[in-house]
């Protein structure tokens, strides 16, 4: 799932200070989840940018709706702004630019997109992919070194690693788990690791039609 998070209140008060009737939108799939854009999380919002504005003395309504997924079509032919002079969405970074592609209002964002992850239990997600067009997992044992190793390289462990941890200090290196993975399934290191990652899928294909396949897709 896409992991994202609320941006502080002082953030997102100053983008629609100057509207006067704001639409909230959450989004019941992956900012559901995440805690952060669901039908609760819109509500909150609402409550807590009516109260900021009603104590500044300003006049700005805000209402909320939310649709089941901000990154489809078919979910945003339920979105009914009329009467709105902006959109505030409670999606991921996809929701916010589909939202924007589709209605003629000025859309900002409440949410900072974070990663794609998984659940490590309530309220807490591991990134695990930043989408980089160019899968490499199973060359890692399913660690992303992109995504875990704070320096994205392609053949560490780095002179950093003290004992198994990032210099970071915040984080297991990502390279000790994938090389003590690796040994645990008794496979060798993968013969790519260790040459630099070919970024072009993601620079040179930012949308993908599955009908029309590899390279075709522009
Ligand atoms: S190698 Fe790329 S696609 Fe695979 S998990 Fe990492 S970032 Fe995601
Ligand atoms: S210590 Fe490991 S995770 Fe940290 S930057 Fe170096 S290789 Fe990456």
């Amino acid at each position: 799932m896409i992991v994202v998070r609320l941006k502080p209140l002082a953030e997102i008060c100053p983008m629609v200070a100057h509207h006067h009737r704001v639409l909230v939108v959450g989004c019941n799939t992956c900012a559901a989840v995440s805690l952060a854009g669901g039908e609760k999380e819109v509500e909150t919002l609402v409550a807590a940018l009516s109260l900021a504005s009603s104590a500044k003395h300003e006049t700005a309504q805000f209402e909320g709706d939310v649709v089941q997924r901000q990154c489809e079509p078919e979910f945003l032919e339920d979105l009914d702004a009329s009467g709105y002079d902006a959109i505030l969405s409670m999606g991921c970074g996809a929701g916010v630019a589909f939202i924007a592609e589709n209605c003629q209002l000025p859309v900002y964002p409440a949410l900072d997109t974070m990663f794609i992850g998984v659940s490590k239990g309530f309220g807490s997600w591991q990134a695990e992919c930043s989408a980089c067009g160019s899968c490499v997992l199973g060359e890692t044992a399913g660690i992303c070194p992109i995504t875990r190793c704070a320096k994205g390289i392609m053949n560490g462990p780095c002179g950093g690693v003290q004992d198994g941890v990032c210099e970071l200090g915040d984080r297991d290196c990502a390279w000790v788990l994938i090389h003590d993975r690796l040994a645990a399934q008794g496979r060798d290191k993968a013969c790519s690791i260790g040459d630099p990652k070919d970024n072009a899928a993601k620079t040179l294909c930012p949308e993908w039609d599955m009908n029309k396949g590899h390279g075709e897709s522009r």
